[in-house]
C-alpha cells in the first residue's frame, strides 16, 4: 500500500544545526533499564527504531562521569574511552538504517546517589538527594572550581560522544537533574555569579550549552532538554524568564513540563498531546526547531502538531516502544497495523525497577537481540499443523496473532460473547478505557487472517478440546479473583469470608448492583482496588480503602500513577485506612489488625470487597495432563498453559507469554543471548 499524501509533511527531511534528519519522527531519549549493563540489547533495539523508520534515534539518560551514578538504574555512559566502543554498538545499528542518532549528556547532582560509584553529588547547594530511593544523603555544593571541573567533563563527554558517532549531543536541562536546579532560585540561593538573577542562574547552562557548541561544531547538533511549567501562568522556578536568555542558543529543543506525572502521564489522567500549550509557547519564543512528546498515537494528531506549528519534530518514547514500526506504518499506508501504546506505564516500571523495560502492546520490546524478536516479522510455521488456543485474553489473543502470522492453521476458542478476557472487563473501569487497545489492535489483525477461526461463546470441556484433535493445545484461560482475604499480607482466609455481602473483584467487573458503604480491602496494590472504588463512588456507593501496605496503591508508585490516584480518591471523597490487616467480616462489621502493633480496629459497613491474590484456572491443564497417554493416538503433539492460567500477572506478562509460545512452537531448541561486558 501507499502512504496517504495527507502524510508527506511528516516524512520531509528537516534540518538540526549540521546534519539533517531524513524525516520528522524522532525518538527521544528514554530510559531503557540497559544502559551501560545490556549495551548489545540496547544498540539492537535502538537500531530497531530506526530500521521502523524513526529518523532520529536518542539515548537514554548517559552519564559523563561517575559522580552522576544512578545505580541501581543503569543509565547509558560515556565516562570514559571503554564506554565509546559499547555507545558505537548503538550508533552504527542506527545508521545503518540512515537515522540520526543523539545522546542525552545527564549530570544527576542531588538525584544521582552515586551509590555504585560511592563519589559525592554535586549540586547548586548541599541538597538532600532525590533520587527515588530516598537515600539518606545531601549532594555538595559546587564551588567555583567545582562548576570549572563540571565544564571539563561536559566537554570531555562531548568529545567521546562525537568519537562514538553520535550526530545530535544534549545538554539536559530538566528532571531536577544538576542544570535544572542551577535555574530553580528555591534551590539556588548562592550568593556568586550563578546565583541570584535570571541571568546568574542560567549562566551554567549556558556557558554548558556554548561548550559543548565549540566541541562539536560543525559535525554534530546542539540539543537542550528543557522543562517548561505545565500552568504558563504558574511559574515560580521562572522558567519561561531563563528559556528566553538562551533560546537561540542551541540548534534544537527538546520540551517537557516540569512535572513528571504529567509529562510520563498514565492514560488513566492524562490523554495525548497533555500539554501543548508549553511546547506552543516555546515555539513562539525562539527559530530554533523544536520537539516534545505528548503520547501521539493518532497520525492525524501527528499532522495537525505540524500543520498548526506546535513543534516540527513529531516526539515520542512510549509510542516507538508500542510500535517501533510506526512510522514505516504510516509510510507505507498500513494505519491500522499501528500498535499503539496504551499509556499504561509499565515500560517505565520496569526501568524504575533497574531491569529492562517491556511493553504491555509490544512484545518484542527488549528481546531484539536477546531472542532474535523482531517487532513486524516472525518466522513462517515450521510444518503444516494447527493449533487449538482455548481462552481469547491478552495471551490468547497474542498468540492467536503470533501464530496466524506465522501460517499455522489457528482455532481460538472463547466462553464469553466479547473477547479479551479481563481486559475486556478492566477496561470498563475509570479511567481504562485505552486498555482496550490491546485487545482491539488483535482482533483487528486476527479478522484478516483467513488461517485463523474464532469461536466465541464455546466454553471448551477436555472432552471437546480433545474431539478438535488440533495437533497443539494451548490453554490461555486466566485466572479468577480470590474473595477469602489469602494474599500478600495473610496466607490464612479471614473469618466470615463465606458470610453474605462478601463481594469478589469477578463479581463487581462483570457489574454489581449495591448501595449503601463498601469496604475495599487492597492487598493487590496496583490499579484493581482504587479504579474499582472510583467505579463505586461513582455510582453513589460510600466507599471505604483499606490497606495492609503502609501506602496504598503502592505499586503504582512504579507507573507514576501513584500520587494522581490518591487524588482522585480523595476528590471522590473515599476515605483511605493504611496499614491494616483484615482478619474478620462479620457480616456487616470488618475487623482489622495494625500490622505494627496488631491492635484491632473495626469498620461498619453494608459490604465487604477483599482484593488480594488470584486463583489460576488451570483445570482444563490438570485433566488434559492426566490424559496424556491418549494424545499420540489422536495426534497431539504438544500442550502448554499461558498467561495467567500459569501464572497470574500484569498484562504485559499474559502477553509476552503469548508470543512466546507463539514464537516457540516447533522450536526445538531455543536460544536467549545474554549480554554482558566481557574484559
Ligand atoms: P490472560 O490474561 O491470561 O489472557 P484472561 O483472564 O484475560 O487471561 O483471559 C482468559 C480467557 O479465557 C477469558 O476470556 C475466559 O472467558 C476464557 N476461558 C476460560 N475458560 C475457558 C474455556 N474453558 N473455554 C473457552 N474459553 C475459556
Ligand atoms: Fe505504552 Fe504501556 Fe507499552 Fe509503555 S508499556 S509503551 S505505556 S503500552
Amino acid at each position: 500500500m501507499a502512504r496517504d499524501p495527507r502524510y508527506d509533511v511528516l516524512f520531509e527531511p528537516l534540518q538540526i544545526g549540521p546534519v539533517t534528519a531524513p524525516n520528522r519522527f524522532y525518538q527521544v531519549p528514554h530510559c531503557t533499564g540497559m544502559g551501560y549493563h545490556r549495551p548489545q540489547m540496547l544498540a539492537a533495539m535502538r537500531g530497531i527504531k530506526a530500521e521502523g523508520g524513526w529518523g532520529v534515534v536518542c539515548t537514554e539518560y548517559c552519564s559523563i562521569h561517575a559522580s552522576s551514578d544512578e545505580s541501581p538504574y543503569p543509565s547509558a555512559s560515556l565516562r570514559d574511552d571503554d564506554d565509546v566502543s559499547n555507545m558505537r554498538l548503538m550508533t552504527e545499528a542506527v545508521h545503518a538504517q540512515g537515522a540520526l542518532a543523539g545522546v542525552e549528556l545527564w549530570y544527576g547532582g542531588r538525584s544521582s546517589a552515586n551509590l555504585d560509584s560511592r563519589e559525592v553529588s554535586l549540586d547548586v547547594a548541599s541538597l538532600p538527594n532525590a533520587a527515588t530511593l530516598g537515600i539518606p544523603i545531601q549532594s555538595q555544593a559546587m564551588s567555583q572550581a567545582d562548576i570549572h571541573n563540571f565544564r571539563n567533563m561536559y566537554r570531555d563527554a562531548a568529545r567521546r560522544a562525537m568519537a562514538a558517532g553520535f550526530d545530535i549531543v544534549y545538554v539536559y536541562a530538566n528532571h531536577e537533574y544538576l542544570l535544572h536546579n542551577f535555574l530553580n532560585p528555591y534551590y539556588n540561593q548562592r550568593r556568586d555569579e550563578y546565583g541570584g538573577s535570571v541571568e546568574n542562574r542560567v549562566r551554567l547552562l549556558r556557558e554548558v550549552i556554548e561548550d559543548v557548541s565549540e566541541i562539536v561544531a560543525e559535525r554534530c547538533a546542539v540539543a537542550v532538554r528543557y522543562s517548561m511549567p505545565i500552568q504558563l501562568d504558574d511559574d515560580p522556578q521562572g522558567l519561561i524568564e531563563c528559556f528566553q536568555q538562551i533560546a537561540e542558543l542551541p540548534d534544537l529543543w527538546d520540551i517537557t513540563v516540569n512535572d513528571y506525572q504529567y509529562e510520563m502521564g498514565s492514560s488513566r489522567f492524562v490523554k495525548e498531546t497533555a500539554y501543548q500549550a508549553a511546547v506552543v509557547k516555546v515555539r513562539s519564543m525562539t527559530t530554533k526547531p523544536v520537539v516534545s512528546v505528548g503520547r501521539f498515537t493518532s497520525p492525524d494528531t501527528m499532522l495537525s502538531q505540524i500543520a498548526n506549528g506546535t513543534q516540527d519534530f513529531i516526539g515520542a518514547a512510549r509510542p516507538s516502544i508500542a510500535d517501533p514500526f510506526l512510522p514505516q506504518k504510516i509510510d507505507q499506508g498500513r494505519i491500522e497495523d499501528i500498535r499503539e501504546c496504551i499509556g499504561c506505564n509499565i515500560c517505565y516500571a520496569h526501568d524504575s525497577l533497574g531491569v529492562p523495560i517491556r511493553c504491555t502492546q509490544n512484545p518484542t520490546m527488549g528481546e531484539e537481540w536477546r531472542r532474535g524478536w523482531h517487532p513486524d516479522r516472525i518466522e513462517p510455521r515450521h510444518a503444516d499443523e494447527s493449533v487449538l488456543i482455548v481462552g481469547a485474553g491478552a495471551a490468547g489473543l497474542e498468540a492467536a496473532c503470533a501464530l496466524g502470522q506465522r501460517g499455522y492453521e489457528v482455532i481460538l476458542a472463547e466462553a464469553e460473547q466479547e473477547l479479551g478476557g479481563r481486559i475486556t472487563l478492566e477496561s470498563r473501569l475509570p479511567g481504562m478505557i485505552e486498555y482496550a487497545r490491546v485487545r482491539d489492535w488483535r482482533q483487528g489483525q486476527l479478522a484478516r487472517m483467513a488461517n485463523v477461526q474464532i469461536y466465541p461463546e464455546n466454553r471448551l470441556d477436555v472432552d471437546a478440546i480433545l474431539e478438535l484433535e488440533s495437533q497443539h493445545i494451548i490453554l490461555a484461560t486466566g485466572a479468577r479473583w480470590r474473595s477469602d482475604g489469602v494474599g500478600r499480607w495473610s496466607n490464612h482466609a479471614f473469618n466470615g469470608c463465606e458470610k453474605d455481602n462478601v463481594i469478589g473483584v469477578d463479581q463487581v467487573l462483570k457489574g454489581v448492583e449495591a448501595e449503601g458503604h463498601v469496604v475495599i480491602y487492597d492487598d493487590d496494590h496496583y490499579y484493581h482496588g482504587s479504579t474499582i472504588a472510583l467505579k463505586l463512588s461513582a455510582s453513589g456507593l460510600k466507599v471505604t480503602m483499606v490497606t495492609p501496605e503502609t501506602a496504598l496503591c503502592a505499586w503504582t508508585r512504579h507507573t507514576e500513577e501513584q500520587s494522581l490516584t490518591m487524588r482522585a480518591l480523595i476528590e471522590a471523597g473515599i476515605e483511605i485506612i493504611t496499614a491494616r490487616g483484615l482478619t474478620a467480616w462479620e457480616g456487616g462489621t470488618a475487623r482489622f489488625e495494625c500490622i505494627f502493633s496488631g491492635r484491632e480496629t473495626e469498620i461498619v459497613a453494608d459490604y465487604l470487597i477483599p482484593i488480594s491474590a488470584r486463583i489460576p484456572r488451570d483445570e482444563l491443564w490438570v485433566e488434559l495432563e492426566s490424559r496424556r497417554d491418549s494424545f499420540e493416538s489422536r495426534g497431539i503433539l504438544s500442550l502448554q498453559q499461558i498467561g495467567d492460567c500459569r501464572a497470574p500477572g500484569i498484562i504485559a506478562a499474559a502477553v509476552y507469554a503469548g508470543h512466546k509460545a507463539a514464537r516457540e512452537l516447533g522450536q526445538n531448541e531455543i536460544s536467549v543471548k545474554r549480554d554482558r561486558v566481557v574484559v
